[in-house]
Protein backbone atom coordinates (compact mmCIF):
# COMPACT_ATOMS: atom_id res chain seq x y z
CA UNK A 1 0.00 0.00 0.00
CA UNK A 2 1.08 3.73 -0.73
CA UNK A 3 0.25 6.83 1.13
CA UNK A 4 -0.11 10.16 -0.12
CA UNK A 5 3.05 11.79 -1.40
CA UNK A 6 4.87 13.19 1.91
CA UNK A 7 5.04 16.55 -0.23
CA UNK A 8 1.14 16.30 -0.06
CA UNK A 9 0.47 14.95 3.50
CA UNK A 10 -0.69 17.53 6.02
CA UNK A 11 -0.13 15.29 9.13
CA UNK A 12 -4.28 15.33 10.16
CA UNK A 13 -3.53 11.59 11.36
CA UNK A 14 -6.77 10.05 9.79
CA UNK A 15 -4.96 7.42 7.93
CA UNK A 16 -3.40 6.19 11.32
CA UNK A 17 -6.82 6.35 13.13
CA UNK A 18 -8.85 4.69 10.48
CA UNK A 19 -6.44 1.67 9.64
CA UNK A 20 -8.13 -0.97 11.02
CA UNK A 21 -4.80 -3.57 11.61
CA UNK A 22 -2.81 0.12 13.57
CA UNK A 23 -1.03 -0.64 10.27
CA UNK A 24 0.45 3.65 9.78
CA UNK A 25 2.72 5.06 12.53
CA UNK A 26 4.08 8.26 12.28
CA UNK A 27 7.56 9.24 12.35
CA UNK A 28 8.99 12.64 12.54
CA UNK A 29 10.78 13.33 9.05
CA UNK A 30 13.77 15.51 8.45
CA UNK A 31 12.00 18.81 8.83
CA UNK A 32 10.45 17.33 12.41
CA UNK A 33 7.06 16.93 10.63
CA UNK A 34 5.38 13.81 11.82
CA UNK A 35 4.58 11.99 8.79
CA UNK A 36 2.78 8.40 8.41
CA UNK A 37 4.53 5.44 7.78
CA UNK A 38 2.93 2.17 6.85
CA UNK A 39 4.01 -1.13 8.53
CA UNK A 40 4.47 -2.84 5.22
CA UNK A 41 4.19 -6.53 7.12
CA UNK A 42 0.36 -5.19 9.03
CA UNK A 43 -0.89 -3.95 6.35
CA UNK A 44 -3.98 -6.09 4.52
CA UNK A 45 -4.22 -3.50 1.64
CA UNK A 46 -7.86 -2.60 2.55
CA UNK A 47 -7.22 1.14 1.22
CA UNK A 48 -9.08 2.88 3.98
CA UNK A 49 -6.28 5.17 4.31
CA UNK A 50 -6.36 6.50 1.20
CA UNK A 51 -9.88 6.80 1.50
CA UNK A 52 -9.92 8.94 4.48
CA UNK A 53 -6.98 10.80 3.31
CA UNK A 54 -8.12 14.54 3.02
CA UNK A 55 -5.00 15.10 0.31
CA UNK A 56 -6.46 12.09 -1.67
CA UNK A 57 -10.27 12.76 -1.19
CA UNK A 58 -11.21 16.62 0.13
CA UNK A 59 -14.52 16.78 2.12
CA UNK A 60 -17.63 18.26 0.65
CA UNK A 61 -16.67 21.87 1.03
CA UNK A 62 -19.26 24.55 2.15
CA UNK A 63 -19.61 28.13 -0.11
CA UNK A 64 -19.28 31.06 2.16
CA UNK A 65 -22.99 32.20 2.69
CA UNK A 66 -21.80 35.49 4.97
CA UNK A 67 -19.35 37.08 6.66
CA UNK A 68 -18.94 39.49 9.87
CA UNK A 69 -16.71 41.28 11.79
CA UNK A 70 -17.10 40.39 15.13
CA UNK A 71 -15.74 41.60 18.84
CA UNK A 72 -16.51 40.10 22.55
CA UNK A 73 -18.44 42.06 24.73
CA UNK A 74 -16.94 40.38 27.63
CA UNK A 75 -13.75 42.54 27.68
CA UNK A 76 -11.60 40.34 30.21
CA UNK A 77 -11.88 37.21 28.20
CA UNK A 78 -11.13 39.30 25.08
CA UNK A 79 -7.91 40.84 26.52
CA UNK A 80 -6.65 37.09 26.35
CA UNK A 81 -7.92 35.65 22.84
CA UNK A 82 -5.88 36.57 19.27
CA UNK A 83 -8.04 38.60 17.75
CA UNK A 84 -12.02 39.34 18.56
CA UNK A 85 -12.60 36.35 21.06
CA UNK A 86 -15.10 34.55 18.51
CA UNK A 87 -13.71 31.09 19.77
CA UNK A 88 -14.81 31.88 23.33
CA UNK A 89 -18.63 32.72 22.97
CA UNK A 90 -19.22 30.03 20.35
CA UNK A 91 -17.15 27.39 22.77
CA UNK A 92 -19.33 28.99 25.96
CA UNK A 93 -22.82 28.15 23.53
CA UNK A 94 -21.38 24.69 23.37
CA UNK A 95 -20.76 24.52 27.40
CA UNK A 96 -24.25 25.57 27.94
CA UNK A 97 -25.45 22.73 26.12
CA UNK A 98 -23.45 20.03 27.87
CA UNK A 99 -20.88 19.60 24.86
CA UNK A 100 -17.82 19.90 24.91
CA UNK A 101 -14.83 22.00 22.90
CA UNK A 102 -11.37 20.43 21.14
CA UNK A 103 -9.25 22.96 20.25
CA UNK A 104 -5.39 23.34 20.91
CA UNK A 105 -3.29 23.41 24.02
CA UNK A 106 0.43 23.46 24.73
CA UNK A 107 1.17 20.23 26.91
CA UNK A 108 4.19 20.10 29.62
CA UNK A 109 6.71 19.85 26.97
CA UNK A 110 5.69 22.70 24.50
CA UNK A 111 4.22 20.53 21.81
CA UNK A 112 0.85 21.82 20.58
CA UNK A 113 -1.69 19.28 20.56
CA UNK A 114 -5.66 19.54 20.13
CA UNK A 115 -7.32 18.75 23.21
CA UNK A 116 -10.95 18.27 24.94
CA UNK A 117 -12.39 20.45 27.15
CA UNK A 118 -15.53 19.85 29.56
CA UNK A 119 -15.43 23.65 30.56
CA UNK A 120 -14.47 27.15 30.08
CA UNK A 121 -11.65 26.43 32.74
CA UNK A 122 -10.28 24.15 30.67
CA UNK A 123 -11.01 26.02 27.75
CA UNK A 124 -9.31 28.95 28.24
CA UNK A 125 -5.35 27.52 27.79
CA UNK A 126 -7.07 27.28 24.16
CA UNK A 127 -7.14 30.73 23.84
CA UNK A 128 -3.93 32.33 21.89
CA UNK A 129 -2.44 31.18 18.98
CA UNK A 130 0.10 28.53 18.68
CA UNK A 131 2.20 29.54 15.74
CA UNK A 132 3.35 25.38 14.87
CA UNK A 133 2.05 22.63 13.57
CA UNK A 134 -0.87 20.57 16.01
CA UNK A 135 -1.28 17.16 16.34
CA UNK A 136 -5.24 16.46 16.45
CA UNK A 137 -5.06 12.75 15.09
CA UNK A 138 -5.27 11.46 19.08
CA UNK A 139 -8.98 13.13 19.25
CA UNK A 140 -10.84 11.53 16.28
CA UNK A 141 -11.78 7.93 17.58
CA UNK A 142 -13.20 10.03 21.04
CA UNK A 143 -14.95 12.18 18.99
CA UNK A 144 -16.87 9.59 16.91
CA UNK A 145 -17.32 7.87 20.35
CA UNK A 146 -18.73 11.28 21.86
CA UNK A 147 -20.57 12.04 18.52
CA UNK A 148 -22.46 8.23 18.71
CA UNK A 149 -23.75 8.80 22.02
CA UNK A 150 -25.33 11.96 21.26
CA UNK A 151 -22.93 14.67 22.80
CA UNK A 152 -22.63 18.12 21.10
CA UNK A 153 -19.34 18.15 20.07
CA UNK A 154 -17.52 21.68 18.44
CA UNK A 155 -14.06 20.89 16.90
CA UNK A 156 -11.74 23.97 16.44
CA UNK A 157 -8.44 23.45 14.61
CA UNK A 158 -6.48 23.98 11.46
CA UNK A 159 -8.97 23.62 8.08
CA UNK A 160 -6.97 20.28 7.19
CA UNK A 161 -7.34 19.18 10.66
CA UNK A 162 -11.08 19.58 9.87
CA UNK A 163 -11.00 17.76 6.53
CA UNK A 164 -9.02 14.77 8.58
CA UNK A 165 -11.56 14.67 11.30
CA UNK A 166 -14.57 15.10 8.55
CA UNK A 167 -13.20 12.32 6.65
CA UNK A 168 -12.52 9.77 9.53
CA UNK A 169 -15.94 10.26 10.46
CA UNK A 170 -17.21 9.37 7.48
CA UNK A 171 -20.67 10.86 7.60
CA UNK A 172 -22.33 13.94 8.92
CA UNK A 173 -23.59 14.13 12.39
CA UNK A 174 -25.93 17.10 13.43
CA UNK A 175 -24.45 17.06 17.17
CA UNK A 176 -21.26 18.01 15.11
CA UNK A 177 -19.60 21.87 14.73
CA UNK A 178 -16.45 22.37 12.70
CA UNK A 179 -14.36 25.76 13.22
CA UNK A 180 -11.36 26.10 10.90
CA UNK A 181 -9.29 29.30 11.09
CA UNK A 182 -7.89 31.34 7.65
CA UNK A 183 -4.31 29.96 8.15
CA UNK A 184 -1.06 30.91 6.85
CA UNK A 185 0.42 27.78 7.29
CA UNK A 186 2.33 25.53 10.04
CA UNK A 187 5.63 25.70 11.03
CA UNK A 188 7.79 22.58 11.92
CA UNK A 189 8.14 21.95 15.67
CA UNK A 190 11.15 20.59 15.54
CA UNK A 191 12.23 24.36 14.17
CA UNK A 192 10.50 25.45 17.36
CA UNK A 193 11.62 23.16 19.62
CA UNK A 194 14.99 24.28 18.50
CA UNK A 195 14.42 28.45 19.23
CA UNK A 196 12.94 27.25 22.30
CA UNK A 197 16.51 25.94 23.31
CA UNK A 198 17.46 29.32 23.01
CA UNK A 199 15.34 31.21 25.13
CA UNK A 200 15.18 28.92 28.15
CA UNK A 201 17.47 29.14 30.76
CA UNK A 202 19.57 25.87 31.30
CA UNK A 203 17.58 23.59 33.67
CA UNK A 204 14.52 25.08 32.85
CA UNK A 205 11.53 23.46 32.08
CA UNK A 206 9.36 24.27 29.37
CA UNK A 207 6.38 24.65 31.62
CA UNK A 208 7.94 28.10 32.97
CA UNK A 209 7.89 29.64 30.01
CA UNK A 210 4.69 31.29 29.75
CA UNK A 211 5.54 32.33 25.98
CA UNK A 212 2.77 34.05 24.39
CA UNK A 213 2.51 34.87 20.67
CA UNK A 214 -0.12 37.36 20.58
CA UNK A 215 0.58 39.27 23.93
CA UNK A 216 -2.35 41.86 24.24
CA UNK A 217 -1.63 42.58 27.81
CA UNK A 218 -0.46 45.55 28.11
CA UNK A 219 0.35 46.13 24.47
CA UNK A 220 -2.79 46.27 22.84
CA UNK A 221 -3.53 43.91 18.90
CA UNK A 222 -0.18 42.99 17.10
CA UNK A 223 2.24 40.57 17.31
CA UNK A 224 3.57 41.18 20.57
CA UNK A 225 5.80 37.52 21.84
CA UNK A 226 6.50 37.39 25.43
CA UNK A 227 7.70 34.87 27.80
CA UNK A 228 9.60 34.50 30.49
CA UNK A 229 12.92 32.62 29.86
CA UNK A 230 16.63 33.71 30.22
CA UNK A 231 15.22 36.95 31.23
CA UNK A 232 12.39 37.58 33.63
CA UNK A 233 10.07 39.01 30.87
CA UNK A 234 11.31 39.37 27.05
CA UNK A 235 9.06 41.14 24.40
CA UNK A 236 9.25 41.15 21.19
CA UNK A 237 7.26 41.50 17.53
CA UNK A 238 6.95 39.50 14.21
CA UNK A 239 10.09 41.35 12.74
CA UNK A 240 12.61 40.87 16.02
CA UNK A 241 11.88 37.98 17.18
CA UNK A 242 13.73 35.09 15.45
CA UNK A 243 11.05 32.47 15.29
CA UNK A 244 8.25 34.41 14.73
CA UNK A 245 9.94 36.25 11.46
CA UNK A 246 10.53 32.60 9.91
CA UNK A 247 6.75 31.81 10.06
CA UNK A 248 5.62 35.02 8.67
CA UNK A 249 8.02 34.72 6.03
CA UNK A 250 6.81 31.22 5.40
CA UNK A 251 10.17 29.43 5.85
CA UNK A 252 9.11 27.08 8.47
CA UNK A 253 5.89 25.86 6.95
CA UNK A 254 4.99 22.10 6.46
CA UNK A 255 5.71 21.25 2.45
CA UNK A 256 2.13 21.28 1.99
CA UNK A 257 1.25 23.98 3.00
CA UNK A 258 2.75 25.50 0.02
CA UNK A 259 0.26 24.15 -2.17
CA UNK A 260 -2.78 24.18 0.17
CA UNK A 261 -6.19 23.92 -1.04
CA UNK A 262 -8.29 25.18 2.10
CA UNK A 263 -7.50 28.65 1.56
CA UNK A 264 -10.49 29.23 -1.07
CA UNK A 265 -14.06 30.08 -0.36
CA UNK A 266 -14.98 26.43 -0.35
CA UNK A 267 -14.39 25.54 3.05
CA UNK A 268 -13.95 22.16 4.74
CA UNK A 269 -15.94 24.07 8.48
CA UNK A 270 -19.34 25.27 9.53
CA UNK A 271 -17.65 28.77 10.59
CA UNK A 272 -14.18 29.88 9.79
CA UNK A 273 -12.39 33.04 12.13
CA UNK A 274 -9.81 34.94 11.33
CA UNK A 275 -8.22 38.01 12.51
CA UNK A 276 -9.56 41.05 10.42
CA UNK A 277 -6.50 42.52 9.10
CA UNK A 278 -7.19 46.06 7.77
CA UNK A 279 -10.52 46.63 9.18
CA UNK A 280 -10.54 50.17 10.61
CA UNK A 281 -10.74 50.90 6.90
CA UNK A 282 -13.75 48.77 6.33
CA UNK A 283 -15.08 49.26 10.04
CA UNK A 284 -14.72 52.25 12.28
CA UNK A 285 -17.17 51.07 14.52
CA UNK A 286 -14.75 48.59 16.42
CA UNK A 287 -12.26 49.38 19.14
CA UNK A 288 -9.65 48.11 16.91
CA UNK A 289 -6.84 47.90 19.25
CA UNK A 290 -8.79 45.31 21.33
CA UNK A 291 -8.72 43.31 18.57
CA UNK A 292 -11.34 42.24 15.79
CA UNK A 293 -12.41 38.83 14.36
CA UNK A 294 -13.46 38.01 11.20
CA UNK A 295 -16.24 35.27 11.15
CA UNK A 296 -17.31 33.57 7.91
CA UNK A 297 -20.31 31.26 7.87
CA UNK A 298 -20.06 28.35 5.13
CA UNK A 299 -23.50 26.29 6.52
CA UNK A 300 -26.69 26.73 8.02
CA UNK A 301 -25.46 24.83 11.21
CA UNK A 302 -22.89 27.49 11.76
CA UNK A 303 -24.93 30.06 11.13
CA UNK A 304 -27.84 29.07 13.61
CA UNK A 305 -25.00 28.83 16.27
CA UNK A 306 -23.63 32.66 15.71
CA UNK A 307 -26.80 33.54 15.27
CA UNK A 308 -27.46 32.33 18.78
CA UNK A 309 -24.47 34.16 20.57
CA UNK A 310 -24.82 36.73 18.61
CA UNK A 311 -26.00 39.07 21.60
CA UNK A 312 -22.70 38.62 23.26
CA UNK A 313 -20.78 40.40 20.02
CA UNK A 314 -20.29 43.63 18.39
CA UNK A 315 -21.50 42.11 15.34
CA UNK A 316 -21.46 43.64 11.78
CA UNK A 317 -21.59 42.91 8.46
CA UNK A 318 -18.79 42.46 6.48
CA UNK A 319 -18.10 41.30 2.95
CA UNK A 320 -15.36 38.16 2.28
CA UNK A 321 -13.43 40.29 -0.56
CA UNK A 322 -12.74 42.79 2.53
CA UNK A 323 -12.00 39.84 4.40
CA UNK A 324 -9.49 38.37 1.78
CA UNK A 325 -7.95 41.84 0.83
CA UNK A 326 -5.28 41.42 3.99
CA UNK A 327 -5.66 37.76 5.00
CA UNK A 328 -4.82 34.22 3.61
CA UNK A 329 -8.27 33.49 1.53
CA UNK A 330 -8.55 33.29 -2.08
CA UNK A 331 -11.66 34.47 -3.63
CA UNK A 332 -12.84 33.66 -7.46
CA UNK A 333 -10.28 32.40 -10.01
CA UNK A 334 -7.37 34.44 -8.33
CA UNK A 335 -5.06 32.13 -6.01
CA UNK A 336 -2.63 33.63 -3.42
CA UNK A 337 0.86 31.89 -3.93
CA UNK A 338 3.73 31.60 -1.84
CA UNK A 339 7.10 31.56 -2.72
CA UNK A 340 9.11 29.02 -1.22
CA UNK A 341 12.88 29.98 0.43
CA UNK A 342 15.52 28.84 -1.70
CA UNK A 343 17.87 28.54 1.49
CA UNK A 344 14.95 26.32 3.05
CA UNK A 345 16.56 22.87 2.78
CA UNK A 346 19.73 24.75 4.25
CA UNK A 347 17.91 26.25 7.21
CA UNK A 348 16.32 23.18 7.87
CA UNK A 349 19.55 21.23 8.12
CA UNK A 350 21.79 24.10 10.19
CA UNK A 351 18.70 24.08 12.32
CA UNK A 352 18.61 20.40 12.85
CA UNK A 353 22.40 19.35 12.77
CA UNK A 354 23.64 22.93 14.77
CA UNK A 355 21.09 24.15 16.80
CA UNK A 356 18.71 27.34 16.06
CA UNK A 357 21.17 29.89 16.60
CA UNK A 358 23.54 29.17 13.91
CA UNK A 359 20.98 28.60 11.56
CA UNK A 360 19.38 32.28 12.49
CA UNK A 361 22.95 34.25 12.05
CA UNK A 362 23.39 32.48 8.30
CA UNK A 363 20.10 32.78 7.27
CA UNK A 364 18.06 35.43 9.20
CA UNK A 365 20.01 38.00 9.82
CA UNK A 366 18.50 39.99 6.30
CA UNK A 367 19.07 43.54 6.03
CA UNK A 368 15.38 45.33 6.69
CA UNK A 369 15.69 42.68 9.79
CA UNK A 370 18.86 44.16 11.21
CA UNK A 371 17.30 47.71 10.75
CA UNK A 372 14.54 46.74 12.33
CA UNK A 373 16.76 45.17 15.87
CA UNK A 374 18.60 47.94 15.73
CA UNK A 375 16.24 50.73 16.04
CA UNK A 376 15.01 48.64 18.83
CA UNK A 377 17.79 48.18 20.79
CA UNK A 378 18.62 51.89 20.06
CA UNK A 379 15.05 52.87 21.71
CA UNK A 380 15.42 50.49 24.98
CA UNK A 381 18.84 51.95 25.56
CA UNK A 382 16.87 55.17 25.79
CA UNK A 383 15.71 55.88 29.49
CA UNK A 384 12.25 56.08 29.53
CA UNK A 385 11.95 59.50 30.79
CA UNK A 386 13.94 60.44 28.21
CA UNK A 387 11.52 59.04 26.12
CA UNK A 388 8.60 61.09 27.30
CA UNK A 389 10.57 64.18 27.20
CA UNK A 390 11.50 63.04 23.62
CA UNK A 391 8.00 62.61 22.94
CA UNK A 392 6.89 65.81 24.46
CA UNK A 393 9.40 67.74 21.89
CA UNK A 394 8.64 65.94 19.26
CA UNK A 395 4.63 66.55 19.70
CA UNK A 396 5.61 70.24 20.35
CA UNK A 397 7.57 70.73 16.80
CA UNK A 398 5.04 68.63 15.19
C1 LIG B 1 -0.59 28.30 12.64
C2 LIG B 1 -1.65 29.36 12.59
C3 LIG B 1 -1.73 30.21 11.48
C4 LIG B 1 -2.74 31.19 11.45
N1 LIG B 1 -2.81 32.01 10.34
C5 LIG B 1 -3.78 32.95 10.30
C6 LIG B 1 -3.89 33.80 9.16
O1 LIG B 1 -3.10 33.73 8.22
N2 LIG B 1 -4.91 34.71 9.15
C7 LIG B 1 -5.81 34.82 10.17
O2 LIG B 1 -6.70 35.65 10.11
N3 LIG B 1 -5.72 34.03 11.25
C8 LIG B 1 -4.74 33.10 11.34
N4 LIG B 1 -4.67 32.28 12.43
C9 LIG B 1 -5.77 32.33 13.44
C10 LIG B 1 -5.70 33.53 14.36
O3 LIG B 1 -4.39 33.67 14.86
C11 LIG B 1 -6.71 33.42 15.54
O4 LIG B 1 -6.57 32.17 16.17
C12 LIG B 1 -8.12 33.55 15.11
O5 LIG B 1 -8.29 34.80 14.54
C13 LIG B 1 -9.11 33.35 16.24
O6 LIG B 1 -9.25 34.48 17.02
P1 LIG B 1 -9.88 34.40 18.51
O7 LIG B 1 -9.60 35.70 19.19
O8 LIG B 1 -11.30 33.94 18.47
O9 LIG B 1 -8.95 33.23 19.04
P2 LIG B 1 -8.58 32.64 20.42
O10 LIG B 1 -9.64 32.81 21.46
O11 LIG B 1 -7.22 33.12 20.74
O12 LIG B 1 -8.55 31.08 20.05
C14 LIG B 1 -7.54 30.47 19.33
C15 LIG B 1 -8.13 29.36 18.50
O13 LIG B 1 -7.12 28.83 17.64
C16 LIG B 1 -6.93 27.44 17.91
N5 LIG B 1 -5.49 27.17 17.75
C17 LIG B 1 -4.49 27.88 18.29
N6 LIG B 1 -3.31 27.38 17.87
C18 LIG B 1 -3.59 26.31 17.10
C19 LIG B 1 -2.79 25.34 16.42
N7 LIG B 1 -1.45 25.40 16.41
N8 LIG B 1 -3.42 24.37 15.75
C20 LIG B 1 -4.78 24.27 15.73
N9 LIG B 1 -5.58 25.17 16.34
C21 LIG B 1 -4.99 26.17 17.02
C22 LIG B 1 -7.44 27.22 19.32
O14 LIG B 1 -7.83 25.90 19.51
C23 LIG B 1 -8.62 28.19 19.34
O15 LIG B 1 -9.71 27.62 18.69
C24 LIG B 1 -3.67 31.32 12.52
C25 LIG B 1 -3.54 30.48 13.63
C26 LIG B 1 -2.56 29.51 13.67
C27 LIG B 1 -2.47 28.64 14.88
Amino acid sequence: MMLVDASRCTGCGACAKACPKQAIVFQDDHEGFPTPVILQDQCVECGLCNKVCPAINMPQTHEIQQAYAVQLLDKEALKDSTSGGVFTVLSREIFRRGGVVYGCVWDENYNAVIRCAHNEEEMKPMRGSKYVWSWAGDTYPEIKQQLEAGQTVMFTGLPCQVAGLRNYLRRDYENLFTLDFLCSGTPSPMAFQKYLDTICKPGMKRSELNLKFRDKNPYGLGVHITYKGRKAKKTSDHISNPYYYSFYTRLVDRNSCFQCPYGTEQRVADLTMGDYWGVAKFHTEFDINSGVSAILINSERGNVLLQTVSEQLQIVPTRAADIAAGNNLSLGNKRKTIKVAPFREQFFQTVKTKGWKAAEYRYLLTKPRVKVIIKDGIKRMIPSNVKVILKKVLKRKG
